[in-house]
């Protein structure tokens, strides 16, 4: 079987990887992985900078899914897992370049402690009212796909989805609360609205659940090893997982275990075509021919491959929206700056009109990645609602940065006349899928189509989960049943 993976991001990596560890068993395993840049990789890059490691793209992975740390392990980098810093987690939202931390009790969105929320400046006295009558918000069938926007509105009010949801889906992924579906970013909260009307009522349940089932394994334990329950602490797993030599080493031990006559940097696949039996790549002016082939590339680009294939197809992939992000890496040496507020950094409400969307105090998110006596700061920009400042020029975009830095920290902490010792910018144009309301069915009438075109997978950020780890799934996974189905074939 030879296999075309296209697009050298984690997914068609991970996919590559999956196939290489199936060749060294099976010499009837061939793959090309073909790369358009001069790196693999995709958004993951960083570097190491005086000793501070710089992510220009993502940072770090969700530890509760577990397809990257198994992945690093599997590359023997699992004592280079680098967990949260979360005994130090507190975030801000800005807002009249005023930081104001979120209330405790905070979960996906709902408020579920009175005492924090009632006291919170985040909120206005209306918008707490609003969140206690929340209690007898009556259920509602999920009939509808909608918004994230139109689901918080209708229990918090407007200015949850403005100083709330907004500023953690825009901070986090670029997202737009009025675009994102409610179904596929927070199906949580869709199932309890349906089941108990009110979310804070069916957080509050969700969480009580939570407790008995800790407390049953603590029986359970206490049975087994006879440790007392008021010793029994389930394992704590720190929310954010981190390389400690950044992302770029999951890319390089990656790229080690590939077969490297296997590889094609520079090559931007422009055709794919149906041909008896398989698929035609042309890339260079050459055609070859394939058995299967990976689609790892995002979505707009698939689109463009496959238009003649399936116009459908191409049509649904090519309406999935995508955002385009900036990073903004500065580091300073911590005397130059007064005392940074506690906590991991703040996010920016895109009501308060400003270019950032968030900052991260990296030294303090994750620990030993930068020398003592340094700060690293990390600003994130763009995102849906401001597309066009991925155009302006690195000069441009640091001063915006430190303009801001210093309207939002003071002058005392973020002195306006003092200049970071590094500055380093890294622009994401069109490379973070947007899962807008509809996406689920979007994705049921893709995974139809492509059911229907033999050897052809799909794999990367557009389709089943944005982040890092879910495209090491997607990726390995397209890779699995390609074998598979090969097998059942012989
Ligand atoms: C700034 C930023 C911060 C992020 N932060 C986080 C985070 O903290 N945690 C997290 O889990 N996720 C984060 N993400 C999301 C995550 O990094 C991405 O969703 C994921 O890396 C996407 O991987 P991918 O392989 O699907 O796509 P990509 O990384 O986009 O890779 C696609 C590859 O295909 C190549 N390609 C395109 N067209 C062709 C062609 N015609 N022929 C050949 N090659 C082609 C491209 O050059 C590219 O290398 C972040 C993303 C960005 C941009």
């Amino acid at each position: 079987m030879r296999t075309a993976i296209i697009g050298g991001g984690i997914a068609g990596l991970a996919a590559a990887y999956e196939l290489e560890q199936a060749r060294r068993t099976d010499k009837n395993i061939e793959y090309t992985l073909f790369e358009a840049r001069a790196r693999l990789g995709g958004s993951l890059a960083s570097e190491i900078v005086d000793g501070a490691v710089l992510e220009r793209g993502p940072d770090s992975f969700l530890t509760e899914k577990p397809a990257a740390a198994e992945l690093c392990r599997e590359l023997g980098l699992g004592g280079e897992l680098v967990p949260s810093n979360d005994a130090d987690r507190k975030t801000y939202i800005v807002v009249h370049n005023r930081l104001i931390p979120l209330p405790d009790g905070l979960m996906f969105l709902v408020p579920t402690k009175l005492i924090p929320t009632a006291l919170t400046r985040l909120f206005s006295l209306p918008t707490k009212i609003r969140m206690g009558l929340e209690l007898l918000h009556p259920p509602r069938p999920s009939n509808h796909d909608e918004s994230v926007a139109t689901l918080v509105e209708r229990h918090f009010g407007r200015e949850t989805v403005d100083r709330l949801a907004d500023p953690l889906l825009s901070g986090i992924f670029g997202g737009d609360a009025s675009q994102l579906s409610a179904r596929t970013v927070l199906p949580r909260l869709v199932e309890m609205e349906s089941e108990y009307g009110s979310l804070t009522r069916g957080m509050l349940a969700a969480h009580r659940e939570m407790r008995a089932r800790i407390k049953a394994a603590a029986k359970k334990n206490e049975a087994v090893n006879g440790h007392t329950q008021a010793n029994f602490r389930p394992a704590q797993r720190s929310i954010f997982t981190a390389m400690h030599g950044g992302m770029q080493q999951l890319i390089d031990a990656l790229t080690a275990r590939l077969d490297p006559s296997s590889v094609r940097l520079f090559t931007q696949v422009n055709v794919l075509a149906k041909a008896s039996g398989g698929w035609l790549v042309e890339s260079r002016g050459a055609e070859e021919f394939y058995d299967t082939a990976i689609l790892a590339t995002p979505a707009w680009v698939a689109a463009g491959l496959l238009c003649r294939v399936d116009p459908a197809l191409a049509a649904d992939l090519g309406g999935i929206p995508y955002s385009s992000s900036i990073t903004v890496n500065l580091i300073y040496d911590e005397d130059q700056l007064g005392s940074l507020p506690d906590g991991f950094g703040f996010l920016i409400p895109v009501v308060e009109g400003r270019s950032m969307l968030a900052c991260t105090f990296v030294h303090r998110k994750f620990l030993g990645r930068t020398p003592t006596g340094k700060a690293v700061l990390r600003a994130f920009l763009g995102g849906m609602k401001n597309e066009a400042l991925i155009a302006a020029p690195d000069e441009a975009l640091v001063a915006t940065v430190r303009r801001e830095l210093t309207e939002i920290l003071g002058e005392e902490i973020f002195p306006r006349e003092t200049a970071p010792e590094h500055t380093q910018v890294s622009r994401w144009p069109r490379a973070m899928a947007q899962y807008a309301v509809g996406h689920q069915e979007r994705i049921e009438r893709i995974a139809a189509r492509v059911a229907a075109l033999p050897g052809l997978k799909l794999a990367g950020n557009a389709y089943d989960g944005i982040g890092i780890p879910d495209c090491i799934r997607l990726g390995r996974k397209a890779a699995k049943e390609l074998i598979a189905a090969r097998e059942l074939a012989s």
